[in-house]
């Protein structure tokens, strides 16, 4: 199969990132420039401001009244990463052949981009961008990434290994991605669901170009954890295991230390400290899932938009 030259639109999510758009947005116009002869003329760039508190917004509004290839959505609040490039993608559905998400910091490859192109044209409908290596990462990035996938695949989680959120999606398959409606977001795990024809490309990560991480520990650690939960329920089969393990063991050791005498009292603190731990993990981990539900029962909006750019008449906040 070929396809044509597709009308791409390019996804960018922007968190408090003044000190890299500049560059950022003059690297992707180059690269608009520099592929004319695989992409169609009216491809785009979509920036989605995350609730940006700096000039972010600024930038982007500027940047859409200096050249049509630039638009933006600025978000009302900050809903994280997973959000905003929801936002995006609902906002480009239907308008674009395909769509690809990038981070703002230019971490990312945008060269790469070619050969999700490429292999859009041959067929593809999901093109994975995978990193090749994470020399530029700090340690501790690294060691929490790397255990991370490693701890998916362990609870039986479809994730690609080393693939962030930089992918190219074609019309059916963001139609299909949109289709899902839950509201706690893990992309990398759900793209994988939705199957169709899919390649991988490789790329080398770089240093962030400008700024600061804007992934704090707490935004990363609520990410691994909404991985784990959403897409498998292993963790409370371990518990539940764990919890008839514990309680055949100490059914045991109970008739052995019944029979010495004087052990009655030790085996009594020992057991009640165990089964506390036991009781709270099993709660809290349970409580993880009841959360989610909570979350998916109540159906707020994922993000609402305060703003466009270009202006668009009828602002109205979108769900
Ligand atoms: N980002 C966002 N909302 C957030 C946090 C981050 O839209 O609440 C964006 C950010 O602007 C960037 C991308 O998500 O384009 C990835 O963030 P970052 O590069 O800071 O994460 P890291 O590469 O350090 O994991
Ligand atoms: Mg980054």
């Amino acid at each position: 199969m070929t396809r044509n030259n597709p009308k791409l639109c390019i996804i960018v999510p922007c968190y408090n990132e003044q000190e890299v758009l500049p560059e950022t947005s003059k690297r992707l116009n180059a690269f608009i420039n520099e592929n004319a002869d695989v992409l169609s003329p009216d491809s785009r760039v979509l920036f989605v401001d995350d609730g940006s508190r700096d000039d972010t917004w600024k930038l982007i509004s500027g940047l859409s009244k200096s050249s049509p290839l630039f638009t933006g959505i600025r978000l009302s609040h900050n809903r994280g990463h997973q959000n905003a490039l929801w936002a995006g993608m609902e906002k480009a559905r239907g308008r674009f052949d395909c769509v690809i998400t990038i981070d703002a910091d230019l971490q990312d490859d945008i060269n790469a981009m070619r050969r999700f192109v490429e292999a859009y044209k041959e067929g593809a409908d999901v093109v994975y961008g995978v990193r090749s290596k994470r020399d530029t990462d700090t340690f501790l990035k690294r060691f929490t990434a790397e255990s991370f996938y490693k701890l998916m695949k362990l609870l039986g989680a479809e994730t690609v290994f080393n693939h962030a959120d930089y992918r190219l999606l074609s019309a059916r398959a963001l139609d299909a991605l949109l289709a899902c409606d839950e509201v706690n977001l893990y992309l990398r795990g759900m793209v994988p669901l939705i199957g169709f024809n899919t390649q991988t490309v490789t790329y080398e990560r770089n240093e962030r170009f400008a700024g600061e991480s804007k992934y704090s520990i707490k935004k990363m650690l609520s990410l691994a954890m909404q991985g784990a939960t959403s897409f498998s329920v292993r963790p409370i089969m371990l518990v539940w295991l764990l919890g008839l393990m514990i309680t055949f063991i100490t059914l045991l050791a109970g008739l052995v230390l019944l029979i010495i005498p004087g052990m009655q009292l030790g085996f009594t603190a020992f057991s009640v400290w165990l089964c506390c731990g036991l009781i709270m993990s099993s709660l809290g981990l349970i409580g993880e899932y009841i959360g989610k539900i909570y979350a998916e029962a109540k159906r707020r909006p994922r993000y609402f938009i305060q703003d466009t750019a270009p202006e668009e008449q009828d602002g109205k906040p979108q769900g």
